[in-house]
């Protein structure tokens, strides 16, 4: 009999956070690595949010939690999704969680039977898929091109139904590729969907307001497809708060009950000092992180700008997250310092020895002909990263 079970060794190693390990590896042999692999903000979560969380802990929140979040979270959730989002929601329809990356995982737990399609844009971030298949669930994978921004169309998403289809997932802003749909183009696929009612929607929209449209969209703001939308949201990025691992859903009762279950049984109520301090990060309103934002606008235009430098760089122009997610096929074949590029893999360890900037491959991300890169980091780290790689492939 096997030791590992068939579930976890049918599944990859998360490549962001593999890679991100890479890094500190490689610094703490004292390589000089600027990481552009992570996506994770550069920025100390805000001071008022800490405050709520010192006031926490001298508060005796120490106890467990309720499982799917304290009421006054929730009550900050539900006025969240109405003030940003349009959304009406009641506390039943709300299940806090430790991350998105949880919310997204009990989503899978509690939909997905054997066999079970899910239709997933490419690029698409990189646990989507392995969360699907962890379940027993089939990715259907509907590559995308820099042409259509990364964006899949309604044909597209028609062509991929099958009578087997259960959910559409998706990210936008995406994660890797920057774009945004717009209302209009969420209404185009939700007009596809129209034909099949069956078909649940998981709306992740972690990167919602790290946005340079002026505009967020949710799928869920279409009457007609409220009843079947999960949108899924957190803190970790706009926030600057990864390590404080909270995130949250809204969505049908009947699936929130479900994904209460599921967490009352693997972690219980998600960490109260933290759930604490985001009553206060999401009670506040949107603009105290404006900052942020606005340095990530500036930043995604630097790189632009130094990748438009750089021979074989093909990228769309992203309106949100903080990646840059370019075409470097160009490279493959070819021959670097005596070593060969056959793929976006050998592309982006080479990045790795030989210019000592950290990115991701795309294979992880759904499309082999890219890389990831970050910029969730310093201008200056951006302006040496780039130049570093403009000399390693000169
Ligand atoms: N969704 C997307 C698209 C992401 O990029 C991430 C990255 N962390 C997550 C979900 C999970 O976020 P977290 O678990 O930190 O809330
Ligand atoms: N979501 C981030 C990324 O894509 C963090 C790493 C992870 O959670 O996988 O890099």
């Amino acid at each position: 009999m096997d030791l590992l079970s068939k579930r976890i060794l049918n599944i990859s190693t998360s490549v962001t956070l593999a890679m991100a390990a890479k890094a500190r590896e490689l610094r703490a042999e004292g390589k000089d690595i600027i990481g552009l692999s992570l996506g994770e903000p550069d920025f100390k979560t805000p001071e008022y949010i800490k405050d709520a969380a010192i006031q926490a802990i001298n508060d005796n929140y120490s106890s467990y939690a309720p499982v799917d979040g304290y009421i006054e979270l929730k009550d900050a959730i539900v006025t969240k999704f109405k003030r940003d989002n349009g959304l009406t929601f009641n506390h039943n329809q709300i299940v806090v969680s430790t991350g998105a990356k949880q919310s997204l995982a009990n989503l899978a737990a509690v939909l997905i039977n054997k066999g079970d399609e899910v239709i997933i844009p490419c690029p698409y971030w990189v646990s989507y898929v392995d969360l699907v298949k962890l379940n027993d669930g089939v990715p259907v994978e509907v590559p995308t091109t820099i042409a259509t921004d990364f964006k899949m169309t309604p044909e597209q998403l028609e062509a991929a139904i099958t009578p087997k289809t259960k959910m559409l997932w998706y990210s936008s802003p995406c994660n890797p590729s920057g774009s945004v749909y717009s209302k209009e183009e969420l209404r185009a696929l939700a007009d596809v969907l129209q034909k099949y009612p069956r078909i649940i929607v998981v709306s992740d929209e972690i990167y919602e307001h790290i946005n340079f449209t002026g505009g967020h969209a949710s799928m869920a703001q279409f009457e007609d497809m409220y009843d079947r939308v999960i949108t899924v949201n957190g803190v970790s990025k706009a926030f600057a708060m990864t390590g404080w691992r909270i995130g949250y859903i809204g969505g049908p009762e009947k699936i929130a009950r479900a994904c209460n279950k599921m967490q009352g049984q693997i972690t219980s109520g998600a960490n109260s000092i933290a759930q604490r301090a985001v009553i206060t990060a999401l009670n506040e309103s949107p603009t105290r992180v404006q900052f942020m934002i606005d340095e990530f606008k500036i930043r995604r235009d630097l790189v632009l700008d130094l990748l438009r430098d750089i021979e074989g760089f093909k990228t769309n122009i992203p309106e949100g997250a903080f990646y840059v997610f370019p075409n470097v096929s160009y490279y493959f074949g070819k021959t670097l310092r005596g070593k060969t590029i056959n793929n976006a893999s050998d592309f982006s360890l080479y990045l790795l020895e030989e210019a000592l900037v950290a990115t991701v491959d795309g294979d992880a991300f759904g499309n082999p002909n890219c890389i990831r890169l970050s910029y969730a980091a310093s201008q200056e780290q951006i302006i040496e990263a780039m130049a570093r790689i403009a000399t390693a492939i000169r």
